[in-house]
């Protein structure tokens, strides 16, 4: 069976996790694929460049884009909005894409609820929480109050591990980066039912 529409890799996991290296690491080994790009309100961090990383705008441009209906989910994250587009990965889909998403749990379970037979999910966490403090505390962009919340809001997102297909424990990064490239190529050969209903009606008339 030839893949027809596109495939969606969910990645969430705690902010320090290691999402953001994985998917930069895999990135060159992936090939006819789109990474949604979210709209955040939060502020610019580092080396983070305006349409690459996010789509950073004002509270009142967030706002105004859930009023015409621009976001397939939004949410509250750290007390910031994020969001993702539809229209980018409607077509991403519509051109047979693997569409990966860095997104939240609140972010997961919505797309989960709109393209269920198509989502493959992974949750990546660190072996425990005192080395997500020790990873957290190595980064020059975190203050201690960030820090603090940070920790926390990560045990409510623990909480949700269960809802995911995967869990990838980042200890080993290649380790790591290997396992994903390894769901990534299952989640690929996932079919929707309607190709499966597709490929058995053609299947009975050959
Ligand atoms: P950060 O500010 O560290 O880049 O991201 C904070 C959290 O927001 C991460 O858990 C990330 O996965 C999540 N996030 C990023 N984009 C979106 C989005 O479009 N929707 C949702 N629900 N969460 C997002």
């Amino acid at each position: 069976m030839q893949a027809k529409s596109g495939v969606i890799v969910v990645l969430s996991g705690p902010s320090g996790s290691g999402k953001s290296s994985l998917i930069n690491k895999i990135e060159d080994k992936l090939d006819h694929y789109y990474i949604s790009i979210s709209t955040t309100t939060r502020p610019v961090r580092g080396q983070e460049v305006n349409g690459e990383d996010y789509f950073f705008v004002s509270k009142e441009e967030f706002l105004q884009d859930i009023k015409d209906n621009y976001f397939l989910e939004h949410a509250v994250v750290h007390g910031n909005y994020y969001g993702t587009s539809l229209r980018p990965i409607q077509t991403a889909l519509k051109e047979g894409r693997l569409v990966l998403f860095d997104i939240d749990v609140q972010g997961h379970a919505a797309i989960r609820d709109k393209f269920p037979d198509i989502i493959t999910s992974i949750f990546i966490t660190t072996p425990s929480l005192a080395e997500l403090k020790h990873r957290l505390s190595g980064r020059a962009t975190e203050t201690k109050d960030i820090m603090q919340e940070r920790l926390s809001i990560a045990k409510k997102e623990l909480s949700h591990i269960k809802e995911y297909d995967y869990v990838l424990v980042n200890d080993d990064f290649e380790q790591t980066v290997n396992a994903l490239l390894d769901i990534i190529q299952a989640a690929k050969l996932k079919k929707s039912a309607v190709e499966i209903d597709d490929f058995v009606s053609k299947w009975l008339q050959n």
